[in-house]
Protein backbone atom coordinates (compact mmCIF):
# COMPACT_ATOMS: atom_id res chain seq x y z
CA UNK A 1 0.00 0.00 0.00
CA UNK A 2 0.94 3.65 -0.36
CA UNK A 3 0.01 6.61 1.10
CA UNK A 4 0.68 10.13 -0.78
CA UNK A 5 -0.23 13.84 0.04
CA UNK A 6 -1.83 16.68 -2.46
CA UNK A 7 -2.02 20.19 -1.42
CA UNK A 8 -3.21 23.26 -3.22
CA UNK A 9 -4.34 26.73 -2.99
CA UNK A 10 -6.51 29.38 -5.26
CA UNK A 11 -6.89 33.32 -5.04
CA UNK A 12 -10.52 33.99 -4.69
CA UNK A 13 -11.72 36.89 -7.46
CA UNK A 14 -14.87 38.68 -8.08
CA UNK A 15 -16.41 37.79 -11.38
CA UNK A 16 -15.50 33.85 -11.02
CA UNK A 17 -17.73 30.60 -10.46
CA UNK A 18 -16.83 28.77 -7.47
CA UNK A 19 -16.17 24.83 -8.24
CA UNK A 20 -15.33 22.88 -5.11
CA UNK A 21 -14.71 19.08 -5.56
CA UNK A 22 -16.46 19.33 -8.79
CA UNK A 23 -19.93 21.08 -7.47
CA UNK A 24 -20.70 24.56 -8.29
CA UNK A 25 -21.83 26.65 -5.34
CA UNK A 26 -23.27 29.53 -5.18
CA UNK A 27 -20.69 32.76 -3.89
CA UNK A 28 -20.31 35.71 -5.19
CA UNK A 29 -16.25 34.96 -5.64
CA UNK A 30 -14.71 31.59 -7.26
CA UNK A 31 -11.26 30.46 -7.64
CA UNK A 32 -9.00 31.88 -10.28
CA UNK A 33 -7.06 29.43 -12.33
CA UNK A 34 -6.04 28.15 -15.63
CA UNK A 35 -9.23 25.40 -15.49
CA UNK A 36 -11.98 25.74 -13.02
CA UNK A 37 -9.39 26.65 -10.16
CA UNK A 38 -11.05 23.57 -7.61
CA UNK A 39 -8.56 23.24 -5.81
CA UNK A 40 -10.50 20.29 -3.56
CA UNK A 41 -10.20 18.47 -6.83
CA UNK A 42 -6.73 19.31 -7.59
CA UNK A 43 -5.76 18.03 -3.83
CA UNK A 44 -6.74 15.06 -4.65
CA UNK A 45 -5.47 14.52 -7.98
CA UNK A 46 -2.13 15.19 -6.09
CA UNK A 47 -2.27 12.67 -3.41
CA UNK A 48 -2.80 10.18 -5.61
CA UNK A 49 -0.28 11.03 -7.80
CA UNK A 50 2.39 11.01 -5.16
CA UNK A 51 0.72 7.85 -4.22
CA UNK A 52 1.56 6.24 -7.19
CA UNK A 53 5.49 8.69 -7.30
CA UNK A 54 3.78 9.26 -10.31
CA UNK A 55 4.82 13.46 -9.77
CA UNK A 56 2.04 16.19 -9.74
CA UNK A 57 -1.08 17.96 -11.97
CA UNK A 58 1.70 20.09 -13.43
CA UNK A 59 2.84 16.50 -15.07
CA UNK A 60 0.01 15.15 -16.64
CA UNK A 61 -2.03 18.18 -17.22
CA UNK A 62 0.34 21.04 -18.26
CA UNK A 63 -1.09 24.25 -18.35
CA UNK A 64 0.65 24.99 -21.75
CA UNK A 65 -1.58 22.56 -23.16
CA UNK A 66 -4.66 23.23 -24.91
CA UNK A 67 -6.60 20.19 -23.95
CA UNK A 68 -6.30 20.91 -20.48
CA UNK A 69 -7.30 24.90 -20.35
CA UNK A 70 -10.35 25.51 -18.65
CA UNK A 71 -10.91 21.80 -18.40
CA UNK A 72 -13.43 21.37 -15.58
CA UNK A 73 -11.80 19.38 -12.55
CA UNK A 74 -14.16 16.43 -13.38
CA UNK A 75 -12.08 15.63 -16.23
CA UNK A 76 -8.90 15.76 -14.13
CA UNK A 77 -10.45 13.18 -11.66
CA UNK A 78 -11.46 10.61 -14.45
CA UNK A 79 -7.78 10.48 -15.74
CA UNK A 80 -6.10 10.32 -12.71
CA UNK A 81 -8.62 7.17 -12.21
CA UNK A 82 -7.47 5.63 -15.42
CA UNK A 83 -4.17 6.34 -14.54
CA UNK A 84 -4.80 4.34 -11.38
CA UNK A 85 -6.27 1.47 -13.33
CA UNK A 86 -4.04 0.90 -16.30
CA UNK A 87 -1.10 0.01 -12.99
CA UNK A 88 -3.79 -2.11 -11.90
CA UNK A 89 -3.98 -0.21 -8.34
CA UNK A 90 -6.44 0.54 -6.50
CA UNK A 91 -7.70 3.55 -4.38
CA UNK A 92 -8.68 2.26 -0.93
CA UNK A 93 -9.44 5.93 0.02
CA UNK A 94 -9.02 9.50 0.31
CA UNK A 95 -9.38 12.20 2.58
CA UNK A 96 -9.63 15.91 2.30
CA UNK A 97 -9.80 19.22 4.40
CA UNK A 98 -10.58 22.67 2.63
CA UNK A 99 -10.27 25.93 4.34
CA UNK A 100 -12.12 28.38 3.57
CA UNK A 101 -13.89 31.35 5.29
CA UNK A 102 -17.19 30.96 3.32
CA UNK A 103 -19.32 29.95 2.15
CA UNK A 104 -20.30 27.40 4.90
CA UNK A 105 -19.81 24.05 2.92
CA UNK A 106 -21.67 21.51 5.55
CA UNK A 107 -24.62 20.97 3.74
CA UNK A 108 -22.97 20.57 0.26
CA UNK A 109 -20.01 18.11 1.94
CA UNK A 110 -22.02 15.01 1.33
CA UNK A 111 -22.52 15.68 -2.28
CA UNK A 112 -18.98 16.91 -2.99
CA UNK A 113 -18.13 12.97 -1.55
CA UNK A 114 -20.71 12.11 -3.95
CA UNK A 115 -18.83 13.50 -6.68
CA UNK A 116 -15.87 12.80 -6.15
CA UNK A 117 -16.31 9.25 -5.62
CA UNK A 118 -18.35 9.34 -8.71
CA UNK A 119 -15.54 10.53 -11.05
CA UNK A 120 -12.52 8.21 -8.91
CA UNK A 121 -14.92 5.35 -9.80
CA UNK A 122 -15.22 4.38 -6.00
CA UNK A 123 -17.93 4.35 -3.03
CA UNK A 124 -18.45 7.28 -1.61
CA UNK A 125 -17.78 5.73 1.82
CA UNK A 126 -14.15 5.83 0.32
CA UNK A 127 -14.08 9.45 0.34
CA UNK A 128 -14.18 12.26 2.91
CA UNK A 129 -14.13 15.78 2.79
CA UNK A 130 -13.70 18.25 6.02
CA UNK A 131 -14.12 22.24 6.08
CA UNK A 132 -12.18 24.06 8.51
CA UNK A 133 -13.50 28.12 8.05
CA UNK A 134 -9.85 28.63 9.36
CA UNK A 135 -11.08 31.65 12.24
CA UNK A 136 -9.52 34.72 10.10
CA UNK A 137 -6.27 33.60 10.07
CA UNK A 138 -3.71 32.96 6.86
CA UNK A 139 -4.74 33.80 3.37
CA UNK A 140 -7.83 31.25 3.82
CA UNK A 141 -8.76 32.57 6.91
CA UNK A 142 -9.49 36.10 6.07
CA UNK A 143 -11.38 35.03 2.59
CA UNK A 144 -8.78 36.00 -0.13
CA UNK A 145 -8.27 32.29 -0.80
CA UNK A 146 -9.38 28.53 -0.78
CA UNK A 147 -6.78 26.05 0.54
CA UNK A 148 -7.08 22.15 0.19
CA UNK A 149 -4.47 18.97 1.41
CA UNK A 150 -5.68 15.64 1.31
CA UNK A 151 -4.33 12.15 1.63
CA UNK A 152 -4.90 8.90 -0.34
CA UNK A 153 -4.33 5.58 0.32
CA UNK A 154 -3.41 3.53 -3.01
CA UNK A 155 -3.46 -0.29 -3.06
CA UNK A 156 -0.99 -1.34 -6.45
CA UNK A 157 -0.03 -5.23 -7.20
CA UNK A 158 3.51 -5.29 -6.95
CA UNK A 159 4.55 -3.78 -3.58
MG1 LIG B 1 -4.93 23.98 -8.63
Amino acid sequence: MRVGQGYDIHRLADGRPLVLGTLRLQADRGCEGHSDGDPVAHAVCDAILGALALGDMGVWFPSSDERWKDAPSSLFLVEIKKLVAERGAKLLNVDVTVVLAEPRLGGHLSAMREALADHLGCDHSRVSVKAKSGDGLGAAGRGEAIEAMAVALVETIED
